[in-house]
């Protein structure tokens, strides 16, 4: 099994705000996170497979990165998470945001030989989030 990564980076603004508690839970539960701030996120997709005979690849890399740029980077960079259509409603943690993507890619990058295997967002240097099926 080959295990092949793109790598992505994308700036955008959220506040942590669940809207179902109220202000007072929220500022105890988010802290500085509950007030508007914003991350220069990286985003790295992987997908594991074999190689393609003719290609010798297992997904072209240029094909993969634009896909997640019409798909994921195109509607988040530069933006405000908390109202963009695909975060409605959800409070855009790293761990919501990492599940919503992996939603929005996997059926795009499903082949004979290949399939999404990873959806890893560093909103920060030191805080890495994961999503595996
Ligand atoms: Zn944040």
């Amino acid at each position: 099994m080959i295990y092949i990564t793109r790598k992505e980076h994308f700036s955008a603004s959220h506040r942590l705000n669940n809207p179902k508690i109220g202000k007072k839970e929220n500022e105890a539960i988010f802290g500085k996170c509950n007030e508007f701030h914003g991350h220069n996120y990286y985003l790295e997709v992987t997908l594991c497979g074999e190689p393609e005979q003719n290609s010798g690849y297992v997904f072209d890399l240029k094909k993969l990165s634009r896909i997640i740029s019409k798909e994921i980077l195109q509607k988040v960079d530069h933006k405000y998470l908390n109202e963009v259509e695909m975060f409605k409603g959800i409070n855009p943690t790293t761990e919501n945001m990492a599940g919503i993507f992996w939603k929005i890619l996997n059926p795009k990058l499903k082949t004979k030989n290949a399939r999404l295997y990873s959806v890893k967002i560093y909103e920060t240097e030191k805080n890495i989030i994961e999503y595996r099926d």
